[in-house]
């Protein structure tokens, strides 16, 4: 056995029902003194309950989603106007990374508690969209220095954004199989990331309003980025980058559709993957495991549904083909992934 492994250094405060207790903790500790909080309109009455026992510089809410370059520096002049020496986002991947842009040039700490499953909260990974064009970099900068993770924050999230957001998060796992970085540790936590995230969305699905199925989603959520952002991104991570970029579909529904056609895809090229992804979701195999699990929380099917069009599936794989990476376990050429675009843009069962 031989590895280079990363572990980034990041306080988690994992308790339901405790984010605003644990948001006092943590301005204490870090001796803040102007605060500023992310939060877009719609998550504020979640932010306004977090953060009622800390004192407040100056709330933001000009979050879009992709973080659009121009919110992005409004969000640091705002900084640099009110002198902030913390950021707190209180929200999903979208406000988490407009946090990370300020982060980015300013250096400035955040303390970032997710109300949804995306896991942007435990990467050192930014994104930042100009002229249409999504770029992502890493930055130890923007790994929050902090994360309150408070499962009641995310009881409000309707029940298809979870199971979109807790299919991203599986497919973080997923991918982290054969990512260019992979290595014995992602694949532990990203093993029992799928363990946790499938138990979790079945109970959300059966029961939204199970305090178990929402803090089992969000500890598999966590394990997921934590491993994600070691592992790197994989074939999947390539397309739905891809995709969401060049047609503008959603972020989470796009991974929940795509995962299925990756994992049959690499599975029968990497068996050892393949065991522990099946062992993690107590099934015969890895796609049966997921399969079955996308069929009880009837989960997004078809890229035709995200609005992406069949004719642009050429041109995708055109600028999904150079940045395929080389750790992949299959080889991908044209045919095959047009093949894959092809199932994925109908929803076909059968593949
Ligand atoms: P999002 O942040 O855009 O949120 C989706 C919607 O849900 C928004 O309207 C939001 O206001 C609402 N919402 C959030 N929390 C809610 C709650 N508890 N109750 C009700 N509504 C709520 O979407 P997302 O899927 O969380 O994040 C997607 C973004 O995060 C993408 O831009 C993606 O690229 C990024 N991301 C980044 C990383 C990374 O490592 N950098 C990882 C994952 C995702």
């Amino acid at each position: 056995m031989e590895f280079d492994h990363v572990t980034l250094g990041q306080r988690v405060r994992f308790g339901t029902n405790r984010a605003a207790d644990n948001l006092v903790a943590e301005v204490d500790r870090l001796g803040a003194k102007r605060v500023m909080v992310i939060a877009s309109r719609h998550e504020a009455p979640i932010a306004e309950a977090v953060t009622a026992g800390i004192e407040t510089g100056v709330w933001h809410d000009d979050v879009a989603p992709h973080v659009p370059i121009a919110k992005a520096e409004h969000a640091r002049s705002v900084a640099a106007e009110h002198d902030v020496d913390l950021v707190v986002s209180v929200g999903g991947g979208s406000t988490t990374g407009l946090a990370k842009a300020v982060a980015m040039t300013t250096g400035l700490p955040i303390v970032a508690v997710p109300t949804t499953y995306a896991g942007s909260e435990a990467t050192n990974v930014w994104g930042i969209t100009e002229s249409a064009r999504k770029t992502t970099g890493v930055d130890d900068k923007v790994l929050p220095t902090t994360v309150i993770y408070d499962a009641a924050l995310t009881l409000s999230l309707p029940v298809d954004l979870s199971i979109a957001s807790g299919l991203n998060g599986m497919a973080h796992c997923v991918d982290s199989m054969w990512a260019p970085r992979t290595d014995p540790i992602n694949q532990v936590l990203a093993a029992e990331g799928i363990r946790a995230l499938a138990e979790g969305l079945a109970v959300i699905k059966a029961d939204p309003r199970n305090l178990t199925g929402r803090e089992n989603t969000l500890y598999g959520a966590y394990l997921s980025a934590v491993a994600f952002a070691s592992a790197g991104s994989g074939l999947h991570h390539k397309i739905c980058h891809v995709l969401g970029g060049a047609y503008d579909l959603p972020h989470a529904q796009t991974h929940a559709v795509v995962l299925p056609y990756v994992l049959a895809f690499n599975a029968q090229a990497a068996p050892e993957s393949e065991k522990r992804i099946a062992a993690a979701f107590g099934a015969a195999t890895a796609v049966e495991g997921l399969n079955t699990l996308r069929a009880a929380l009837d989960a997004p099917r078809a890229l035709k549904d995200c609005g992406m069009a069949e004719e642009n599936i050429p041109e995708a794989a055109d600028l999904i083909l150079p940045v395929v990476p080389d750790s992949n376990p299959r080889t991908v050429d044209r045919e095959s992934l047009e093949e894959l675009l092809r199932a994925a843009h109908a929803g076909k069962d059968q593949w």
